[in-house]
């Protein structure tokens, strides 16, 4: 009689735990499909993926789901993206791609090609400012130009110097870091591949960009009651990402963050399943990739006391298979800390729990900086990794490997 009351516990400890695979992947599928042209602003998809969240929250059983509106300014680059080194027609989102807040630019233009082995900051302003070289695009690795930011900012203000605009070098693939600027500068900046502008004497350039200003966005909100309204745990996660480059290009963020918003739905639906002993929000934000918009607007305009919020779970990017899983916690979280390894440990998730320096890379940094204890938790350097910001973190190279084990971090971090 002992015996079987033990196996129907822990049979029940174990559905208490049920992740669901499938669940995951059909949702990661369909938030990084063409449909939704890489969740940005210019064509929409954000907030299209945003509506299919909804319907996707309420599938999922929770009591309420609503919409936390708000606005941006930003740049986007929606039409032509092209062009041509020496002739060669070069890859949009590949070989070359924008500066995020490059305006947008069109003609031909000689390349000049910046002496970084015998630099001289004065020197080269002083050959840039000579008539031959005006109009000309300046090209220079990009850390190079980063070191010697006091030089090479000047050549992006209109008036300062002829340049037309810059060329900046980054290894291939290049990342697309922020896709979206807040602001514009005055001259068009190009990130290039250094094998794809090496020798190149002249560039053609045919390329669009459009400022949105107060673009509305929105977060989804899902709640999940729970027997005690005193206190409450925060599942997040960002669903918009980079958009598109250009007509053609669009980057579908399957790991980045497609993944850690699947998770927080089948979270969602595992509590609706097992009534938790407090209430559970689920907050899918958009604006993240574009400084964390959607998640300081939550936390500058939160819909519960964030003193009330017991532990915040901010999942992004666990579409990954390295064994080690980063984390970065708040101050006000560390004491938990340890339990996170408990469960990690005697449930053999990973086989170490990494954590970070804490920065403002991800939606957890509002809250951290605001006292909520909070784990930001993100499969890093795994074997999707090197696709990060890149049009090929896909279906394809997505791995699903994480999921299951920050599942049962997770809620075994919660317990009951
Ligand atoms: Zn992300």
């Amino acid at each position: 009689m002992k015996k079987i009351l033990i196996i129907l516990l822990s049979f029940a400890a174990l559905q208490l735990q049920a992740q669901d695979l499938p669940q995951f992947k059909r949702i990661v599928k369909e938030l990084s499909s063409a449909r939704y042209q890489g969740r940005g602003y210019a064509r929409g998809g954000a907030n299209k993926a945003g509506k299919y969240l909804e319907k996707e929250f309420k599938k999922a059983g929770a009591d309420a789901v609503t919409r936390q509106p708000f606005t941006i300014d930003i740049n986007t680059f929606p039409g032509a993206m092209e062009m041509w080194a020496d002739g060669r027609k070069l890859e949009a989102g590949v070989e070359f791609s924008m500066r995020e807040y490059s305006p947008g630019v069109k003609g031909e233009f000689p390349v000049y090609h910046v002496d970084t082995l015998n630099f001289d900051g004065e020197k080269l302003l002083a050959d840039l400012s000579r008539p031959e070289n005006a109009g000309c695009l300046v090209c220079c690795d990009f850390w190079f130009t980063y070191k010697h930011g006091k030089v090479f900012s000047q050549l992006q203000k209109a008036g300062a110097y002829p340049n037309a605009g810059l060329l900046y070098t980054w290894e291939a693939p290049i990342k697309f870091f922020k896709a979206y600027g807040e602001k514009v500068v005055d001259k068009p900046i190009v990130w290039v591949t250094p094998e794809a502008i090496e020798g190149v004497k002249k560039v053609k350039l045919n390329v669009d960009n459009e400022f949105l200003t107060g673009y509305e966005l929105f977060n989804v909100i899902a709640k999940v009651e729970g027997e005690r309204h005193d206190s409450c745990y925060v599942f997040t996660a960002h669903y918009d990402h980079l958009g598109n480059l250009g007509r053609k290009v669009y980057y579908p963020g399957a790991n980045d963050n497609a993944s850690g918003t699947a998770a927080i739905v089948t979270l969602a639906a595992h509590y609706a399943k097992h009534k938790p002993g407090y209430d559970m929000y689920f907050v899918a934000f958009s604006g993240e990739d574009a400084n964390l918009r959607g998640s300081t607007f939550f936390a500058e305009h939160p819909i519960v006391p964030l003193e009330q919020i017991k532990y915040l779970f901010n999942i992004d990017m666990i579409g990954d298979d390295n064994p080690v899983q980063y984390c970065e916690v708040s101050d006000a979280g560390m004491s938990q800390f340890p339990r996170f390894e408990k469960v990690n440990r005697e449930q053999q998730l990973f086989q170490a729990l990494n954590r970070g320096a804490l920065a403002a890379n991800s939606d957890h940094y509002p809250f951290a900086v605001r006292g909520v204890p909070c784990i930001f938790l993100e499969n890093e350097d795994g074997q999707a990794f090197p696709h990060y910001h890149t049009p090929a973190d896909n279906i394809k190279t997505i791995r699903w490997d994480s999921y299951t084990p920050v599942f049962k971090l997770v809620t075994g971090f919660i317990g009951e």
